[in-house]
């Protein structure tokens, strides 16, 4: 019989404080200013539950094959908390996920080297005793690391981060700072020189951020396919969402049958789980732009559960509650003439552009595209066939090609400020 592969993807708000300002970020500035680690309490509750949601997959439904688990710890700077504290998170993630899974930590590598060097060596010591599967992942910040002074020690930190472990991973949550401080070419050419093995971009515009994005959104989504087009001549390094779009629109795009798009959303419902910071569980899909959008009350949804619920309970809901929710997507894209007939219907619904269609910016059901975001999916399907030639290059672990991994032992290169062929040094 043959195995389905199963990738589970997991999004916790474990820590919300972070010394960054990125325009595109996911929490707003209040949460980044007064967040902090979970409390001992909640890490064990948080524990529990994803330690209940992992068994279900590997032992209750073991006729199909895990492929990857990937747990994205974040998004704040987990380079702020203090020894006693990277301690804790430790025990966390061995508790939740007994090893089962690759945990992604994002930091902001902000701060004095000599500092950051001794979490960076806390880190790395708890991982190695555990034997945890553990990358740090640094958030590109555009107006920060494009400052003189603040570049020699945004690059020090993350170059001291890849000898210990070997690769860091960068992500960029994009939004009007950094398209308007660096253009698709620029990163390009930052990514190529500086022999980047993959990139991560993420598109989250949130209820609170909406109206950061509105003005600049048809320009953002031209700057993503710009950065498409430009990767897609030679694709010398990954890109995360390239992939998990082409592959999504393989398995659904043409599908006329409700019966199937619901059983594959409701797949996707049940393979990502988001727990935000207050401890309510929702859904969420792979993201259009990114790996994970969570369907929570960042974009107007409603929980599916709590950490605090029993883990029968919880995993019940989540379980059940999946169908409805599939229904509900359906209806609301049938319901818009647009979307109803739109050739990329199946692919947005399964890469939650769902989450996004309830943001105020966004309603403008007079277009051809409400969301606005076909021009990206049409530029994807073009370039099809050359995908699919490079398709083999990529392998199916989210936790590589959830951010870029920095391949060779290098420096860590930073953006010029004006010039792209200029390397930072
Ligand atoms: S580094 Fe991450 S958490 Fe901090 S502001 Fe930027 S996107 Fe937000
Ligand atoms: S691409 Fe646009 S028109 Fe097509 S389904 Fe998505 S939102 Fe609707």
């Amino acid at each position: 019989m043959n195995k389905t592969p199963i990738n589970l993807q997991i999004g916790i708000e474990n820590m919300t404080r972070c010394p960054g300002s990125c325009q595109g970020c996911l929490m707003t500035a209040e949460e980044r200013k007064t967040g902090r680690l979970w409390s001992p309490d909640v890490l064990k509750c948080a524990a529990t539950w994803i330690k209940g949601y992992l068994d279900h997959w590997f032992i209750n439904q073991s006729q199909d094959t895990i492929e990857s688990v990937s747990l994205f710890l974040g998004p704040g700077d987990h380079l702020e908390l203090v020894d006693d504290e990277i301690r804790q998170l430790i025990d966390f993630i061995v508790a939740a996920t007994d090893n089962r899974a690759t945990a992604i930590v994002t930091m902001s590598a902000i701060g004095k080297f000599e500092i950051i060097k001794r979490k960076i060596d806390l880190f790395y010591d708890l991982s190695v005793h555990y034997g945890l599967s553990l990358f740090p992942q640094f958030v590109f910040d555009p107006l920060k690391s494009m400052r003189n002074l603040f570049k020699i020690s945004y690059a020090e930190n993350i170059t001291y981060c890849r000898t210990k472990f070997g690769s860091v991973e960068l992500t960029i949550n994009l939004g009007p700072d950094v398209i308007e401080k660096i253009s698709p070419k620029q990163l390009h050419q930052i990514l190529v020189e500086n022999d980047f093995r993959q990139i991560e971009l993420n598109i989250l515009p949130t209820n609170q951020s909406d109206q950061i994005f509105k003005p600049i959104w048809i320009k953002l989504i031209d700057w993503v396919i710009e950065f498409y087009n430009r990767w897609d001549l030679d694709q010398n390094y990954e890109l995360n969402f390239a992939p998990v779009l082409y592959e999504i629109m393989q398995l659904v795009q043409g599908q006329n049958l409700t019966q199937q798009i619901r059983s594959h959303i409701k797949e996707s419902l049940w393979h990502n789980l988001y727990i935000e910071n207050n401890g309510h569980i929702f859904y969420a899909q792979h993201g259009v732009v990114g790996n994970l959008v969570p369907l929570s009350s960042r974009f107007n949804r409603l929980p599916v559960g709590h950490i605090e619920e029993t883990v029968d309970k919880g995993l019940n809901d989540y379980f059940h509650k999946a169908e409805p929710m599939a229904n509900k997507m359906l209806a609301r894209y049938m319901r818009s003439a647009h979307c109803h007939h739109c050739e990329f219907r199946n692919t947005c619904l399964m890469t939650g552009c769902f989450s996004f269609i309830n943001l105020n910016f966004i309603k403008n059901e007079d277009a051809d595209c409400p969301l606005m975001i076909k021009p990206l999916f049409a530029a994807i399907e073009n370039r099809q066939q050359e995908m699919q030639s490079y398709q083999g290059l990529f392998s199916r672990n989210y936790a590589q090609h959830s951010s870029i991994v920095e391949r060779s032992s290098g420096r860590f290169l930073m953006p010029p400020e004006s010039d792209a062929h200029v390397k930072f040094k």
